[in-house]
């Protein structure tokens, strides 16, 4: 089918779905999808106006009051085979996240697999959205507790995992009772449809599951209406905190998780083997479009040559290529702006007087039509430079030589990101002192990227997080759900036998 449009030059449409079919839009504005491998356009995307997002809410508001006393059971029973659906068709989907976001194929399959834990954790709600009851809490008194949905949900998500961040959200949202309303990035959109399509495959009412295309219009129109319960956002710092305050300004509930630039710490004790493994895949992985991609590296002591020995030939060795050929480890940027953005801050490294170890502008691969550039290394890189306080988001990675261990720990706490970090080490003391010590909401050691798997929740601090709670696992819980406590006494009953007086108090 796909040969076909491109023998006849026809480009894929990518359109809403509302109330469980695709949506035709009033709208006369439309968003390019590319091919960032080969900087051709793939697809053609509708960008919402408030009249589309209007619909979608409406459709999601009259979807709530059955879909919210839909027994859990069977709200789970649609998830459970919601995760079957996404087994069956993992394959194409990949090649989707590949051809729309660039990434290496096994990549977006890991990706996938990623988000599939989280329906897979959303399969044991009703486990999970159980209440408590204390027996006799006075005398004669019973108290228990539940977890109601909230209601209209929204959800809106960034470039960089198109088919991952959307199931750290609706699955859990849904499987609670709420109905939803996606608003994926509009520059790798069509992984969203599918989602929407295989949820109504697996048995979800129309309207329960919404997706709106679109840009700031249709997100600033879904933080303001008033009938959103909730927002989920998850992008750059600067849109989260707009985000952030517009929807609490509006009365919502709201979780904006922004962006991030995360260091790994290296003592002298690591073993460099390993240490040069892991930060390769860390930094260039994605080509480093991860909010867990290592950006710095902060070696303490002694340890910057040995690493550097170790490194150079990894990423020497690194292929990049488009993400259709699974020998390839790097994939291009999503778009040739950002690509152009990530040079930039290469210019700037040098300007600044960081040491250009590795240049990325230079790879090979750069003369090709894509949106590659090449893995790019700074060495001698100080805390006042732009290129190591700002979040570059591509395959840049600087690197930091400080004194001592406490010298590390204050570089990584007076960051203003605190999203992940990582320590490698062999020193079970410092490490506990680095995990207990750091203003950080992830840590790994000697972990590189330590997302939390679903069963725990994903979460940074500071300007890496706006709100009070973390996304997925229980805190996706009592994200999407509220609790409500009933206190009950019953007076005297039938079992006291038929009273013949006349009743006074
Ligand atoms: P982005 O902030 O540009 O866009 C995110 C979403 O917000 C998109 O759906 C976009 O359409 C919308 N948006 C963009 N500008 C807007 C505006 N002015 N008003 C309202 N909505 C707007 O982010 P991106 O470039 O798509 O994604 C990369 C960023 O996401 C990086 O900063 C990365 O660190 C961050 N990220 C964070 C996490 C995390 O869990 N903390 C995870 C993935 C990505």
């Amino acid at each position: 089918m796909a040969e076909k449009a491109a023998a006849l030059n026809v480009i894929r449409k990518i359109p809403h779905w509302i109330n469980g079919q695709m949506h035709e839009s009033g709208s006369d504005r439309y968003g390019e999808v590319f091919d960032s491998a080969t900087g051709e356009q793939c697809a053609e995307v509708v960008m919402a106006d408030e009249a589309d997002v209007d619909a979608a809410i409406q459709s999601a508001q009259e979807a709530f009051s059955s879909w919210s006393r839909t027994p859990v059971l069977k709200r789970s029973r649609v998830m459970f085979r919601f995760k079957e659906l996404i087994e069956r068709d993992r394959k194409g989907i990949a090649a989707l996240l590949t051809q729309e976001h660039g990434k290496v194929l096994h990549d977006a399959d890991g990706s996938i697999q990623r988000g599939l834990e989280v329906v897979e954790f959303a399969c044991g709600i009703p486990h999970l959205i159980k209440g408590e009851y204390s027996d006799q809490a006075g005398t004669g008194v019973d108290t228990y507790s539940m977890r109601q949905p909230l209601g209209v949900c929204a959800g809106i998500t960034p470039f960089n995992f198109p088919a991952m961040v959307p199931l750290w959200m609706f699955p859990i949202a849904i499987a609670c009772g709420n109905t939803f309303i996606l608003k994926p990035s509009e520059k790798d959109p069509g992984c969203s449809l599918k989602w929407a399509e295989l949820m109504q495959e697996a048995g979800l009412p129309p309207g329960v599951l919404n997706v709106v295309q679109g840009d700031h219009v249709a997100v600033n129109s879904l933080l303001t209406d008033s009938r959103i319960a909730a927002v989920s956002f998850v992008g750059s710092t600067a849109v989260a905190e707009h985000v952030y305050r517009t929807a609490a300004e509006h009365g919502k509930r709201v979780q904006a998780l922004g962006g991030a630039m995360n260091h790994l710490v290296v003592l002298p004790d690591a073993d460099m083997e390993q240490v040069a493994d892991a930060l390769v895949g860390a930094a260039y992985g994605s080509a480093g479009e991860r909010c867990m991609a290592i950006a710095a590296v902060v070696t303490v002591g002694d340890s910057a040559e040995p690493l550097l020995e170790k490194l150079l030939p990894r990423i020497d060795a690194l292929k990049v290529g488009p993400g259709t050929d699974n020998n390839n480890d790097m994939g291009p940027l999503i778009t040739a702006e950002h690509r152009d953005k990530v040079r930039s801050y290469i210019d700037l490294g040098e300007e600044e007087g960081a040491k250009l170890v590795v240049d990325g502008r230079q790879h090979e691969i750069t003369k090709s039509s894509g949106y590659f550039l090449g893995p790019t290394l700074f060495d001698h890189t100080t805390p006042d430079m732009r290129v190591y306080k700002e979040e570059i988001f591509g395959p840049v990675l600087t690197m930091i030589r400080v004194e001592t261990f406490d010298d590390a720990i204050k570089l990584v706490n007076d960051h203003e990101y605190g999203n992940g970090t990582a320590i490698f080490t062999r020193d079970g003391d410092a490490a506990r002192e680095f995990a207990s010590g750091i203003q950080v909401g992830m840590i790994g050691i000697n972990v590189p990227i330590p997302v939390p798997l679903a069963f725990h929740s994903f979460g940074g601090w500071k300007r890496s997080l706006f709100g009070d709670m973390s996304i997925y696992g229980m805190e996706g819980v009592r994200f999407y759900t509220r609790l409500k406590t009933v206190t009950s006494r019953w007076p005297t009953g039938i079992r006291a036998g038929a009273d013949f007086s006349m009743p006074t108090m």
